[in-house]
């Protein structure tokens, strides 16, 4: 049996923050990241409207990019404190994965990160409050996803959770908010959104559901993400749907090593996630055309790219990709990006170990064990083609 699962509702477009005005409750927390939904006024208009419809509020604010097991414990507490029937998380992805997390600790306070971090056992919410997700970026879509990454810094080990319990309940998309993002910001975040759409497309867990879902997403990222780059407001907005249409994807569908490998390259070698996965994408499709030149193929003539062969049209995509990175500032490969030989030798076997037994490997389309991620990761370090 398989299963599909996106929040109950979605406000989109400009001004959708108002949607907050109607919400029935009597005490709200608000989560909030490093200041700058502050700066541009969106977490006072996220007060104020909350206020607007009768609620008594509490922001929790200063949630850092990767959040710790430690602020999440503050949180959890704070609510404890505060009893509240909605959580309003607002900002990138960490602010919101925080709060999910804060969400469980909050309804079961006798649970362990041990426990939950096992995929869907996250005991049942919605017992004391529901859950809004408002993002300020265009890529991770954690306001449609059933994840979060919780950071335990005293022994770097990070917690991904996963279970459909922590899916918001309710997503507000304010094509206002994307507006203030910086230039590089958008290139990798919407980068980022491009490998979830590809790689929910061809993901084992893919359904009839999420490739609808994926192609919208990889075609309207097509169109806009250039525009968007140059701070084009239409274009902003266009990104800001499309990739939570890849969210809505790859929540259900899962992803791949592009992923497994962005997760670990990025922590080892300090590069942003989107970053790290607009490299390795190529490398991953060549890997992974073996078995499903087909679909890639499928989405290169909805993009309107030529070739007479399933592997020509896979090629042709490919290519594309590796345009659109240049055309976005991104480096075609790890060595372009500034990582030097020597680091890179020195950590290959571990990250490659470790991509394996991340939770986005099983749902990639080729079986691979750490051989072959050590050799997709030189070919996307040295930028050779992937012949095996
Ligand atoms: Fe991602």
């Amino acid at each position: 049996m398989a299963r599909f699962t996106l929040p109950r509702d979605l406000y989109h477009g400009k001004g959708a923050l108002d949607a907050l005005k109607t919400l029935n409750g009597t005490k709200a927390f608000v989560v909030v990241g490093g200041g700058s939904m502050k700066r541009f006024g969106f977490l006072d208009k996220v007060v104020n409207n909350l206020k607007e419809a009768g609620m008594e509020v509490m922001a929790f604010e200063g949630v850092e990019p990767d959040p710790s097991v430690e602020t999440v414990m503050k949180g959890a507490a704070a609510m404890r404190e505060f009893q509240p029937d909605w959580i309003v998380a607002i900002g990138g992805g960490s602010p919101i994965d925080a709060a999910k997390a804060m969400w469980v600790f909050y309804e079961h306070p006798e649970a362990t990160f041990e426990e939950i971090k096992k995929p869907f056992n996250i005991p049942k919410l919605r017992n004391k409050a529901i859950f809004v997700a408002i993002p300020s970026t265009s890529g991770t879509a954690t306001e449609v996803t059933a994840f979060s990454v919780i950071t335990d810094y005293s022994t770097n080990i990070k917690y991904p959770l996963a279970d459909f319990e922590i899916t918001p309940d309710i997503a507000i998309l304010d094509t206002d908010i994307p507006l203030t993002m910086p230039k590089t910001l958008t290139a990798h975040t919407g980068m980022d959104a491009l490998t979830h759409a590809i790689e929910a497309y061809v993901a084992s867990a893919r359904s009839d559901f999420s490739d609808p879902l994926a192609l919208k997403a990889i075609s309207d990222i097509y169109d806009s993400l250039i525009d968007s780059y140059y701070g084009d407001k239409n274009a902003r907005g266009k990104m800001h749907i499309a990739q939570c249409l890849a969210g809505m994807a790859f929540s259900n569908a899962l992803l791949g090593i592009a992923h497994s490998l962005a997760h670990k390259t990025g922590a080892m070698f300090d590069i942003p996630h989107g970053c790290c996965n607009a490299i390795l994408l190529p490398s991953v499709i060549q890997y992974n055309a073996k078995v499903c030149a087909d679909r890639y193929a499928t989405i290169a003539r909805m993009l309107g790219l030529t070739g007479n062969t399933d592997k020509q049209l896979t090629d042709a995509l490919i290519d594309s990709i590796k345009e659109l990175n240049k055309k976005l500032g991104i480096a075609q490969t790890y060595k372009e990006n500034g990582v030097s030989e020597e680091l890179f030798k020195q950590h290959i076997d571990e990250i490659a170990a470790n991509a394996v037994l991340d939770p986005c490997t099983g749902s990639n389309p080729r079986k691979i064990d750490a051989e072959g991620m050590k050799k997709v990761l030189t070919c996307a370090y040295y930028g050779e083609p992937v012949t095996f």
